[in-house]
């Protein structure tokens, strides 16, 4: 049996960044996932990268920046919406989570 893992990110956001890729300032899509880590996407031109400045591979397909960054963009989106709703995305700190001690 094959198990497929899909982390959700437990933070997301959208930032603003120098793009290498674009050599100019863009939009990025940020994703925190427990144990990958940070992953920012260029939601122009679908170029990764991780936290610590390495490019994540290219996939060798043609029409890949389109798909990437549509996907980025529905991400993006759907992490919005989670937010909105107060879902399991952007949770509060703080709340209910301290304990007495006794
Ligand atoms: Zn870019």
């Amino acid at each position: 049996m094959i198990h497929i893992q899909n982390p959700q990110p437990d933070i997301c956001k959208a930032k603003t960044f120098h793009c290498p890729n674009c050599q100019k300032r863009r939009r990025f899509l940020a994703e925190h996932t427990e144990w990958y880590g940070w992953k920012f996407t260029c939601l122009t031109c679908g170029d990764a990268w991780d936290d610590m400045g390495d490019r994540f591979g290219r996939p060798f397909q043609r029409g890949w920046r389109e798909a990437a960054v549509a996907d980025a963009r529905k991400r993006l989106k759907l992490c919005l919406e989670h937010k909105a709703r107060g879902g399991g995305i952007g949770r509060k700190h703080g709340q209910g989570t301290r304990r007495q001690s006794r």
